[in-house]
């Protein structure tokens, strides 16, 4: 299970570690040493891995694979020739050397232009003398975290961010906690907003500041607090009772009355805490996670102890809180007769080239308006469909709606690829790449003109299954995109195992591209990285013209976000395309 440590909630930019804090020290000998006593050294000592050669020239690197490889005659080295031999015979010529204080990410985007084939590489002091070696699965091991690190965390407090908090969920049921003994506590702040507007934002961000540092204190270090975004907070609990989750939430409430210190503004607040356990799961729709179930449940809880006072907690017992779990239900009960009946819609967001300064592609974002259920934000109804089975027959009927409207715009003149989002549930069963091909032919339009957009998560990294529909349907020239790229599971190294041609960056990222340094770097090395592998670069969620600056001089390829338009139906997005291209 993943270490959920509490951090400080000041520590709101993560460090990048560099070679110098990871690496392993290694025994030094000079390039002129005969090569007996090392080769000796190496068979005395199973786990040496290494040793640092000290040269008339730069620093090397002979480790054992080498060593094992130039002795064993394949090479037309040869055992015979070892009592002859010194060190400097059988180095490699141009090894790669690593700087001590380079950092992860520029280590990883080196080991990748250089092919990355060796096991371990050199780290060197300024002055060319050894460090030690560092082990390259090491290297993007590490980049993985940290870039989890920041994608699981909010950036304004430090504290585990609402996809924190599910993973523990899952992590939690998965290790086998039960899950009646979970308990969630849903938190707002009541009057925030009033700060906000009277004493500024930058007072406000120092009131959720010292918020959250009260909160990481209440709850026990095995408990996680987290930031579910503007004045709400959320607090997991396992291990634990009715009785025990009422006293925490109590404790906050307390802890929220004390005033708050903001320079010369002495501010006093109060919370609200809606309270859910895990015994009220069996009133729940089966079809969420514990997590999900908790969460919506403790926030009805705390909607309505808003409503009858403030400054208080309150139980999902009461009947006005069940409206979440209806409405899911109602989703679920109207959504094939949308699907059958055409009553859905997509709409079509368009994709910026930047290298070309043209948009030649759109993406497909699924719409619906029910006369009884108002606008469905699609990923409320995705969710829904996810967990009812439903997802099979609206994918289909996304899919055909694609390829007819790229079929379309083709007759009308316009050779736009459509890309189409698809489910981990639609990749977990086999026959996707048959469908997506079937619809293409169907509609008769070349397979460029189809992407897919697959999303990182365990459900598609796991499976095999999913690599080879992944690979067939890029054989056949249909581009895979990585979607929301740096919020879940993803590491640079798996990228180069997976069958897709373009990454996408997911906007919680991007979002702060333009002021937070952290960020910047993070995206810098990731566009990098992916260069190097061959992938192209989409940014998502771009809305400023700071953020289009910055990703152009990063050497991003494609950009999409607000700022470059809109999703809108498909007449209205016709229009849009060459608006934008006159702006941008
Ligand atoms: P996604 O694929 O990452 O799509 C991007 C989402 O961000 C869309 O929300 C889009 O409207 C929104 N967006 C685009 N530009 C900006 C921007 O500049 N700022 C902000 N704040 N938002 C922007 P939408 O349409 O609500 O879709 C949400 C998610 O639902 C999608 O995320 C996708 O995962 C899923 N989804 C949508 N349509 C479909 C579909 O047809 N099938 C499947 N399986 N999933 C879909
Ligand atoms: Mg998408
Ligand atoms: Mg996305």
């Amino acid at each position: 299970m993943t270490d959920y440590a509490l951090v400080v909630p000041d520590m709101t930019t993560i460090r990048v570690p560099t070679l110098r804090e990871i690496s392993t020290r290694v025994p030094e000998v000079s390039a002129s040493d005969p090569l007996r006593p090392v080769e000796r050294a190496f068979r005395d000592d199973p786990h040496l891995r290494a040793v640092a050669v000290i040269g008339p020239g730069d620093t090397a690197l002979l480790t054992r694979l080498r060593l094992e490889t130039m002795l064993s005659g394949r090479l037309g080295f040869g055992r015979a020739l070892l009592s002859r031999a010194r060190v400097c015979d059988i180095l490699e010529e141009d090894a790669l050397r690593l700087h001590a204080e380079l950092s992860l990410r520029d280590a990883a985007a080196e080991i990748l232009a250089r092919g990355g084939a060796e096991e371990d590489v050199l780290v060197v002091e300024d002055d060319g003398s050894p460090l030690g070696i560092v082990a390259v699965s090491v290297v993007f091991r590490e980049v993985g975290t940290v870039f989890r690190e920041v994608a699981l965390r909010d950036p304004l407090t430090g504290l585990p961010n609402r996809r924190m908090l599910d993973e523990r969920g899952a992590d939690l049921v998965a290790a086998g906690v039960d899950p009646e003994r979970m308990a969630v506590l849903y938190i707002d702040l009541d009057g925030f907003k009033q700060v906000n507007d009277t004493l500024g934002h930058k007072a406000g961000d120092e009131l959720l500041l010292s918020f959250a540092a009260r909160l990481a204190r209440a709850v026990r270090p095995a408990d996680l607090a987290g930031r579910l975004g503007g004045d709400e907070f959320a607090v997991l609990l396992h291990d634990t009772s009715e009785a025990e989750a009422s006293a925490v939430a109590d404790r906050i409430v307390q802890l929220a009355l004390e005033p708050f210190d903001l320079g010369e503004h002495h501010v006093q607040l109060s919370a609200t805490v809606g309270i859910a356990v895990g015994t009220d799961l069996a009133a729940f729709t089966a079809s969420l996670t514990p997590l999900d179930a908790l969460l919506q449940q403790a926030d009805a809880a705390m909607l309505y102890a808003k409503r009858s006072g403030k400054a208080r907690t309150g139980r999902p017992s009461e009947p006005a809180a069940s409206g979440a779990s209806e409405r899911r239900a109602l989703i679920r009960q109207r959504l094939p007769e949308a699907i059958s009946g055409d009553l859905l819609r997509l709409h079509y967001q368009p994709k910026l080239d930047l290298r070309t300064g043209t948009i030649t592609s759109v993406e497909a974002l699924v719409r619906w308006t029910d006369p009884e259920l108002g606008a469905v934000p699609a990923g409320e109804l995705v969710e829904v469909a996810e967990h009812t089975g439903q997802i099979r027959s609206l994918g289909d009927w996304v899919l055909r709606t694609a390829c007819a409207q790229a079929r379309a715009w083709l007759d009308a003149g316009h050779a736009w690829s459509v890309a189409i989002n698809i489910s981990p549930l639609q990749l977990a069963a086999p026959g996707l790449s048959a469908a997506v091909l079937a619809a293409i032919d169907a509609a008769g339009i070349p397979t460029r003109l189809l992407q897919v957009e697959v999303t990182e998560s365990r459900a598609v990294l796991d499976e095999g299954l999913a690599n080879a529909e992944l690979r067939e349907l890029e054989a056949a020239g249909v581009t895979v995109h990585l979607d929301d790229f740096g919020t879940g599971y993803s590491s640079l190294a798996m990228l180069r195992r997976l069958p897709v041609s373009t990454l996408k960056i997911d906007q919680s990222i991007v979002e702060r591209i333009d002021s937070d340094q952290a960020d910047a770097e993070l995206i810098a090395g990731v566009i990098n990285a992916a260069h190097i592998l061959g992938l192209s670069v989409i940014a998502e969620g771009v809305e400023r013209r700071t953020q289009l600056e910055r990703l152009r001089t990063l050497d991003c390829d494609i950009v999409q976000g607000y700022l470059i338009g809109r999703p809108e139906s498909a007449a209205d997005v016709v229009p849009l395309i060459g608006g934008a291209l006159a702006t941008l």
